[in-house]
């Protein structure tokens, strides 16, 4: 049975229960009203035979009336107590079924949308290598086209590697990642890094804020550099004209941060938490410019709870992001 399928008739139960339920709570109810007055009339009678009462209002005033109307109110209150809670459950079950229902919907989106972007990610840099090689197959190249067609492909073909790269990392992360902590000098790590991602991306400015001597960290060295190319490459790409990226290095409470700051579009409040999901991307598959896949955030996260630190997501002034990571060392 399809998931709507099974949510109307969890619906259509639960709205049957609710009915069947006021329906023998009503019932409950007069059935001690009725229980209540036959009582109430067998003892007014038999006081009034006896000659202990005159008049109604005599009787009201006698201890034993007293007790009984004591215990029928108690019970109604009891039947009206039990008829709410039974209410408040049920209402708290239909919630609980629709946020599992809406919950599986949008991780099944995800997927969808995973499955979309990871079929483009991965065709076009085959079919560009592909291009390349049969234009070396078929032509004599001068050695300067040569060259550029082979970097391009070389690209391409670095390009495809992350992918793959991301794509174990992402599964091993969930099951059997173990970072390795190691000594580190980030500066030069990020340093370094940030020289490749800008030789990738000349258009890019990258510049390094950093104390003149920061001291060595015992961080996993593979979980840095996939931390900070993951947000690079974000940056860049996401970046709404000339990218200018600033990564800050420094230390705050005896804790190490990385903020890496961009002039990009900035990231609207409700999706601050959202991006960090397993295949999340803004927007839907059909109208989005960019290539992701909705991973590259997913282990940006992992990595740094796995160093048992903290990542968010601030606004940047002008406009842009800032993602500020916060770990121990
Ligand atoms: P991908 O880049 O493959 O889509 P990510 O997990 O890296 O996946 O990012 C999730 C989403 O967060 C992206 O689709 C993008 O919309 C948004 N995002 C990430 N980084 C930035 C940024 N620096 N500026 C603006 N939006 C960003």
């Amino acid at each position: 049975m399809s998931n709507l399928r099974l949510r109307l008739l969890s619906y259509v139960i639960m709205v049957y229960m609710l009915m069947a339920f006021a329906w023998w709570s009503m019932l409950l109810f007069t059935k001690n009203q009725d229980a209540f007055s036959a009582k109430r009339d067998l003892m007014r009678i038999g006081m009034v035979a006896e000659g202990r009462v005159k008049n109604q209002s005599e009787f009201e005033q006698m201890p034993e009336y007293q007790t009984l109307a004591k215990k029928y109110k108690r019970q109604e209150r009891m039947i009206f107590g039990e008829a709410t809670m039974f209410v408040l459950t049920l209402l708290a079950g239909l919630w609980f079924i629709n946020q599992g229902y809406q919950k599986q919907e949008r991780a099944n989106q995800q997927r969808r949308n995973f499955l979309l972007s990871i079929t483009h990610e991965l065709k076009s840099p085959i079919a560009s290598i592909q291009l390349v090689l049969e234009t070396f197959l078929r032509r004599e190249l001068p050695k300067e086209k040569a060259d550029k067609l082979a970097t391009s492909a070389l690209r391409e073909n670095e390009r495809l590697h992350e992918l793959v790269e991301n794509l174990l990392l992402s599964a091993k992360l969930e099951t059997a990642y173990q970072p390795i902590f190691e000594e580190l000098n980030l500066a030069d790590l990020l340093e370094d890094l940030m020289a490749k991602s800008a030789d990738r991306h000349p258009e890019a400015v990258i510049a390094l804020e950093k104390p003149d001597d920061f001291p060595l960290v015992k961080m996993d060295k593979q979980g840095i550099i996939s931390i900070t190319t993951n947000l690079l490459e974000n940056a860049i790409k996401y970046a709404d004209g000339k990218p200018e990226i600033e990564v800050r290095l420094f230390q705050e409470n005896d804790k190490v941060v990385l903020e890496f700051a961009d002039n990009g579009p900035g990231i609207p409040e409700r999706e601050k938490k959202r991006i960090f999901e397993k295949f999340y991307r803004i927007g839907s598959e059909e109208t989005r410019q960019t290539k992701g896949t909705g991973l590259g955030l997913f282990i940006v996260q992992q990595i740094v709870k796995a160093h048992s630190g903290t990542i968010q997501v601030l606004d940047n002034q002008p406009k842009g992001t800032v993602f500020k990571i916060v770990i121990g060392y």
